[in-house]
């Protein structure tokens, strides 16, 4: 079977998605919709209701019931369920990454990379609830024993951004339901149409009506009744650093259960005696995938001063063979901007650059060509000398543009890495495991990969230190995330302690 998928359908044929809640297809109570264009081209691909606040408390209910039904179904049963999310998901594969690929503009190969994430969250969460062990613990008086069980959270308002709709759908409905939660899903407004079909998917795969609702629609509405509803009891948030904010603030009032991950400024340390070749296309894949618009992009690099000058030399060299286009094109090594807003303050942190004395080694504007006027592209760019009090140092450049920081020394990289709000990913490049270990441990940030570019893996904890946020997903903290730990004290009879007064 194949889901009918809309493609781009131009303006003069729109088709209405809908939104999926408690296992049906339903528009929004106030009949409203909004559009979702294609980057790459700028045409309309579909139009998906603009949900409400009525809409979200519809799909907080549904989600509260099924919490009964599926919080109580044995861990194997939610396990086999998984299991055939992921299979349904993998037959579909191609399907949702070209919808994928038509509304967040990212090549077709890194959609399909994304929508197999997603499954392999769901198979890596599937195989872990079947092998849980627990421990019974003596009381230290010896009056009896105590047990640590966990219950499920609750109802979880997973709240998405535009850059990684799908597999970051996954670290957190995988660990969720795997641990017995439900959930309802708001995508980001330029990126609904994936989560939708793969919500609708999961029902097909034996998830109870209810157990995941997506309401699709702005972050100021159907956002903030998510993080207010009294009946969501934790957030799962994936985002910039400034909602991250508003969503603590707003999540206080009720004592939510919080997870956030938030934005980065990725430092990459090459050393002298670095596999120099393997680390530049490290720096091209780390910077340039997604267009630069990865949470964990490369988004600084530090070239210790011995190396620098063959480095960068072979790093345009790379960097200009680097094929900008369509994403739906196989040809095409890197799509456009994923919106013209984005694209502008690329551009901006750019010109700020340049302002401060940084020259343009490579690239630094849209690039010229007639197929791609109507999309927001910008040429991979790479900038030399940049100021360390240049936007593009200090904040997230979420695109096409790494700024190239020469050091003396591997000390020196290091104290510029952390010279940062941030603190999510970060990468050091070194043929001496000893110093790589010891910089990994002095970086401040959620994760080091050690002579490769970022990638996350559904067995390795991620998140980060700093404003990047706080809390783990994937591996088997990601788990840990969705359960409350609960304590049962047992005594036995005649072994414990008089309760009378005076005491
Ligand atoms: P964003 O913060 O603008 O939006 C994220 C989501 O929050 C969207 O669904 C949006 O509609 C919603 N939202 C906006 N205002 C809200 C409000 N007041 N209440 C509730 N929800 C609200 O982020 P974005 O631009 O979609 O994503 C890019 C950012 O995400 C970057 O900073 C990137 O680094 C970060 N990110 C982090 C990770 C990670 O794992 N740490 C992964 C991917 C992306």
């Amino acid at each position: 079977m194949r889901i009918s998928l809309i493609h781009e359908r131009g303006a003069l044929s729109p088709f209405l998605m809908k939104m999926f809640v408690d296992g049906a297809w339903v528009e929004s109570e106030s009949g409203e919709s909004f559009e979702v264009f294609n980057p790459a081209t700028g045409n309309r691909i579909d139009t998906v209701p603009k949900g409400t606040r009525e809409d979200v408390k519809r799909a907080a209910d549904a989600a509260a019931r099924c919490y009964r039904k599926w919080s109580e179904t044995p861990a194997i049963e939610r396990s086999r369920v998984l299991f055939r999310v992921s299979q349904l998901v993998r037959d579909h594969a191609d399907g949702l990454a070209e919808l994928l690929t038509s509304e967040q503009g990212k090549p077709l190969n890194e959609s399909k990379g994304e929508v197999n994430s997603f499954a392999n969250s769901c198979e890596y969460y599937a195989g872990l609830i079947g092998r849980e062990r627990g421990a019974h613990t003596p009381l230290s008086t010896g009056e009896g024993f105590f047990i640590v069980t966990r219950r499920p959270i609750g109802v979880v308002g997973a709240i998405l951004p535009w850059n990684f709709p799908v597999s970051l759908l996954g670290w957190k409905a995988a660990p969720g339901l795997a641990a017995g939660n439900t959930f309802v899903v708001k995508p980001a407004s330029t990126t609904p149409l994936t989560d939708v079909k793969l919500v609708s998917i999961l029902g097909k795969a034996g998830l109870p009506d209810g157990a995941v609702n997506v309401v699709t629609g702005p972050g100021g509405v159907v956002g903030e009744e998510i993080l207010g509803n009294p009946k969501i009891n934790k957030i799962a948030f994936t985002g910039e650093t400034a909602t991250g904010r508003r969503v603590m603030e707003v999540s206080a009032r009720l004592i939510k259960r919080v997870t956030l991950e938030l934005g980065g400024s990725d430092p990459m340390i090459v050393c002298d005696d670095a596999d120099i070749d393997l680390a530049v296309e490290g720096a091209a894949w780390g910077r340039f995938r997604n267009c630069g618009q990865s949470c964990t992009s490369v988004k600084r690099l530090f070239l210790v001063d011995a190396i620098a000058d063959a480095f960068v030399k072979k790093l345009v060299r790379k960097t200009k063979t680097i094929r900008v286009g369509d994403g739906a094109d196989p040809q095409t090594h890197m799509g456009p901007v994923h919106t013209g807003a984005q694209r502008e303050r690329v551009e901006e942190m750019v010109e700020d650059a340049k302002d401060r004395g940084a020259e343009v080694l490579t690239g630094g504007k849209r690039p010229r060509g007639k197929e791609l006027k109507r999309g927001y592209f910008y040429e991979p760019t790479l900038l030399s000398g940049v100021d360390y009090k240049a936007k593009m140092a200090r904040e997230e450049c979420f695109g096409p543009a790494l700024p190239i920081f020469v050091v003396k020394d591997l000390e020196e990289a290091i104290e510029r890495a952390n010279d940062t709000i941030y603190g999510l990913g970060s990468s050091i490049w070194t043929k001496d495991i000893e110093k790589a270990y010891d910089a990994a441990e002095k970086i401040q940030a959620g994760t080091t990969w050690v002579n490769s570019p970022p990638i996350a893996r559904a067995e390795v904890p991620f998140g980060g230190f700093k404003q990047s946020g706080f809390g783990r997903e994937l591996g088997v903290e990601g788990l840990e995330h969705y359960y409350e730990p609960k304590s049962i004290q047992v005594y036995e009879y005649g072994k414990g302690k008089k309760w009378s007064f005076p005491i």
